[in-house]
């Protein structure tokens, strides 16, 4: 009933042109198809679209990245980077709504063929978390998470620190750096815990680039004894 007061009141706002979305609509028709999604065949890797004759995109060839099963909806065009942006840093959260029905709608039956014990965001550091109040990442899994019956482990990975720039670094530092940058929580989640409950996780982030955070975060559950690791992310951009 608030809800529905509250509605009334502030409608959402469309999650690509800004205006206001009719009562029960995540996206105003206009915009319906707006967002510019993936095309299949899909790298199994990564998520991104491939040609017809190959599995992997150039770049999860040329990587050892350590993920499988990635699963990626929209293309990180200039739309979607503006919706990004006020989903992350302007206080959107209601955006995760319209984003977490996206990925169901077309990728629903990838993460329950996945069959992830839990689902794990990408952790903010905690001064940023402090600041913006949530982590944008952590919405996206719990409303997946919900829909499809998968537990959600928010603390699972810690972010450390803050990363120096990645931009000042080579390819190496930069795993290096970013790898610094995450932890297990070992202090509350055990070995035996994580090997028996936790064999297989999903990661969720919202954008997905050079997969060098999905692949920090990787390297940091496998080390910890998690036996498989499946990636999904709302958007995917070219990556360098
Ligand atoms: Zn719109
Ligand atoms: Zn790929």
């Amino acid at each position: 009933m608030i809800n529905v007061l509250l509605r009334a009141v502030y409608p959402r706002r469309c999650p690509h042109c800004r205006g206001a979305v009719p009562a029960d609509m995540l996206i105003c028709p206009e915009c319906r198809d707006a967002f510019k999604k993936i095309r299949p065949p899909y790298c199994i890797k990564c998520g991104r679209h491939v040609n017809d004759d190959t599995e992997y995109c150039e770049e999860c060839r040329s990587k050892d990245h350590g993920y499988s099963n990635g699963i990626s909806v929209f293309v990180y065009d200039a739309g979607m980077k503006r919706s990004m942006s006020d989903f992350k840093f302007h206080g959107w959260k209601e955006n995760a709504d319209y984003y977490v029905d996206e990925v169901l709608r077309s990728h629903a039956g990838d993460i329950t063929g996945f069959a992830p014990d839990i689902l794990v965001p990408v952790p903010i550091h905690r001064s940023k978390r402090a600041l913006r109040g949530y982590n944008q990442a952590e919405l996206l899994a719990e409303g997946i998470g919900r829909a499809l019956g998968i537990g959600v482990v928010n603390d699972l990975l810690i972010r450390n620190r803050k990363t120096v720039a990645q931009k000042t670094l080579g390819q190496e530092n930069r795993s290096a750096n970013l790898k610094k940058a995450f932890a297990c929580n070992t202090a509350k989640y055990s070995e035996s815990i994580i090997a028996r409950s936790f064999r297989k996780v999903m990661i969720v982030d919202d954008i997905y680039t050079t997969g060098s955070t999905m692949e920090a975060c990787t390297r940091i559950l496998l080390d910890a004894g998690v036996a498989r690791v499946g990636i999904l992310s709302v958007a995917a951009g070219a990556g360098t």
